[in-house]
């Protein structure tokens, strides 16, 4: 070893040993008679002392020395005279009296500290250099942590990893694959996969029982803010278990990472039924850190809310034509200004969300009622609402009508902005839920066909399966979302694993007998051989990982990630090939 010690290892117990210490100079500071130097490595910082008194020529040497240069130094522990109760080495410093650079370095783009001065696209340009910073280190460290914790627990479960091909077969349902041309059979190519899902199936065909894998994925879809074209998924699947079982099985994993990562309890997860989040929270995957339920004032559709019409029948147009009208009850709001409430009309009214407008009633400290819309609503129907509601004096209630789909969306938006604007949206608080009861199918009126909402692989819940031929759109599946924070987590489901319901499965995806045994038939064909029951799950490992480490961005948790335009700026890729190279592989380009 080069080195006795690193960079972070060092306190006041080691005062008076000899040590040597490798690493980058990440800055110095001449004071007349001593020049301080800090050494950084992956550990943390360590202060160097050279003394012009003791030794002229080597604190010479050191002032000469520029930012980032990789060196070598040997010297004394000493006590420091100016701790620094922020650092581990804070306490202590190294009289050197060795100095040996090991490499020299250009100025970096951007100082590596802390807090840097670079712009992200610079940084991206230079990510190695990002990586030396602490919170890019840190943020790799812990992934790594999240990993080693998920192979602890899956391992001791009696998990096996196993790694499945990364060149596989293209296919038509899901996101769209990302291709590799084939050399050796000219015309055709290979996919990567968007999730490893046929070959975990396969596995427990081929009785592999407990299955999993930290695993890359592809899909080449446009990229949206924070998705990267490759991510990773801790990928499990499971022999003779129903639902539950799975459930609980990750929710031990997910416990336990939460308290070997985080150091936090989460308890029991609740659990809801997909029906009851769109209901409630207008989407599958709430957040439950805070209450604020949509309530519907129209008669919902959903068979909990059915009930008494609160807006119709008062001549306000707007209510009387409206598919849904949809409230919300904010704590303690009733004193929002007129501007607070233009604000949050001109929020709505946004293109992102496309609302004509928002209405509000609030219920004074007085005990008057104020609403927008006086002229049609008394104070009696207003105490109506805030009554369905759960609303009281000083409260005030926002309400949003129009199209079914679009005002519950819009409203899922609404709430968690007045659950930002109101604080209830706690960093560090964490509360995790599964969503179950999925739709087995989602109809795209584009397409004009049925899609599975999850994959065409999971099972419908057995007492739905006849309603495939006569209602499909009513089918529900055995398919579950791991949600936390308002973010889906991981998701999965029990599989299909009898042939003639996977055919049946795909004859209502559309496919022909003759398609589906073209792109499926290798799965189809395996069920005939004794197909255990089975199930999975995925969880999304990057954002598992920006989850724990209390960020918004899974770019941060990838060493190297591409950027907004799918870019990997460093590398500059993708790039053009050579014509040799697209003549070996029989490709001809059209030119433009
Ligand atoms: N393969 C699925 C996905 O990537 C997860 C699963 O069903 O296990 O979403």
């Amino acid at each position: 070893m080069l080195r006795t010690h690193t960079c972070g290892e060092l306190t006041i117990k080691d005062a008076g040993k000899k040590v040597t210490l490798c690493g980058w100079l990440q800055r110095s500071r001449d004071l007349g008679g001593m020049t301080f130097t800090d050494i950084r490595d992956r550990y943390g910082i360590t202060q160097l002392v050279f003394n012009m008194d003791s030794n002229a020529a080597l604190c010479e040497q050191a002032r000469k020395l520029g930012r980032e240069f990789v060196i070598s130094v040997s010297g004394i522990v000493a006590e420091r005279s100016n701790k620094n109760a922020k650092m581990v080495t804070g306490d202590i410093e190294i009289n050197v009296d060795q100095l040996e650079v090991l490499n020299t370095s250009l100025l970096p783009p951007f100082t590596i500290e802390e807090n840097t001065d670079g712009g992200d696209e610079i940084r991206m340009k230079y990510r190695y250099l990002d990586i030396r910073r602490n919170p890019v280190k840190e943020s790799l460290l812990l992934r790594a942590k999240v990993a080693a914790e998920t192979r602890n627990y899956l391992y001791n479960e009696n998990f096996c990893e196993i790694e499945t091909p990364v060149l596989i077969k293209s296919t038509p349902e899901g996101a769209r694959d990302f291709v590799v041309p084939s050399r050796m059979n000219q015309g055709e190519f290979y996919a990567l996969p968007q999730s490893p899902q046929t070959f975990k199936q396969l596995l427990m065909v081929a009785g592999m029982d407990r299955y999993y894998q930290i695993v890359k994925c592809f899909r080449d879809e446009d990229l949206r803010a924070d998705r990267q074209p490759e991510f990773t998924q801790i990928d499990c699947e499971m022999s003779f278990v129903e639902q539950e079982d799975i459930l609980n099985t990750f929710e031990g994993l997910t416990k336990h990472l939460f308290k070997n990562v985080k150091g936090v309890d989460i308890g029991e997860l609740p659990r809801m039924s997909f029906a009851d989040a769109m209901t409630y929270y207008g989407n599958d995957k709430p957040d439950i850190r805070f209450e604020m339920k949509l309530r519907s004032l129209t008669p919902d559709p959903s068979p909990k809310e059915r009930g008494e019409n609160l807006v119709s029948g008062k001549n306000f147009k707007i209510f009387d034509d409206a598919e849904l009208v949809v409230a919300i009850c904010a704590r303690g709001c009733a004193e929002y200004t007129r501007k607070q409430l233009d604000e949050l009309t001109e929020w709505v009214k946004r293109p992102q969300l496309g609302m004509t407008g928002l209405i509000y009633s609030r219920w004074n400290s007085d005990g008057t009622y104020k609403s927008s819309v006086d002229k049609f609503y008394s104070a009696e129907d207003q105490q109506k609402w805030f009554e369905h509601c759960g609303g009281q004096q000083g409260d005030l209630i926002l309400i949003l009508a129009g199209e079914k789909n679009k005002t519950r969306k819009a409203m899922s938006e609404l709430r968690l902005e007045m659950g930002n604007r109101l604080g209830l949206r706690k960093a560090g608080e964490y509360k995790a839920l599964w969503v179950l009861d999925f739709p087995l199918l989602e109809y795209s009126d584009e397409q004009k066909r049925w899609f599975a909402m999850h994959h065409p692989f999971t099972s419908p819940k057995p007492e739905d399966i006849a309603l495939l031929e006569t209602d499909p759109g009513a089918v529900r599946a055995n398919a579950y979302d791991l949600v936390i924070n308002g973010t889906e987590i991981g998701g999965g489901s029990i599989r299909i694993h009898n042939k003639d319901l996977q055919k049946k499965m795909f004859s209502v995806l559309g496919f022909t007998d003759e398609d589906a045994q073209n792109q499926f038939g290798f799965l189809m064909n395996a069920f005939e051989y004794g197909a255990p029951p089975h199930g999975g799950i995925a969880f999304g490992f990057d954002r598992l990982c920006a989850m724990f480490g209390g960020s918004d961005s899974i770019r941060d948790y990838i060493a190297f990630p591409k950027n907004n335009a799918g870019r990997d700026v460093m590398i500059d890729s993708p790039s053009k090939i050579s014509e040799e190279q697209l003549k070996e592989l029989g490709i001809k380009l059209n030119e433009k």
